[in-house]
């Protein structure tokens, strides 16, 4: 993923509405990225801006802890879909191994 593609990902990352694989190379970049990372920063603290001023909420904001945190638990989700990924690879290959198996059994008896 390029630095164009990545910054037209900000507004769905912030919403939540990235996943997949995009949301998998978005976090990518942005680990390679410092120009991003602090351009999403940007992005980020207007979004909440905006909607702190619409809720009219007195909380403090620290925009910089919500976006780190935002990101731990976007790799969470991409680590835990990594790990699906694997786990079906391997009962996939077990269930061809047990086909094979099978199969030359059958053919010796
Ligand atoms: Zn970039």
């Amino acid at each position: 993923m390029n630095c164009s593609v990545a910054q037209s990902n900000f507004i769905s990352f912030i919403a939540g509405g990235l996943d997949g694989e995009d949301l998998e190379a978005f976090l990518d970049h942005l680990d390679q990225c410092p120009q991003c990372r602090e351009e999403l920063e940007i992005n980020y603290s207007m979004y909440r801006g905006l909607e702190i001023l619409d809720r009219d909420s007195d909380e403090p904001l620290n925009v910089q802890k919500e976006m780190e945190d935002m990101i731990s638990q976007a790799k969470k989700t991409v680590a835990r879909r990594r790990r699906i990924k694997r786990a079906a690879a391997f009962f996939v290959v077990l269930f061809v191994s047990a086909m094979v198996l099978f199969w030359t059994i059958e053919r010796k008896v």
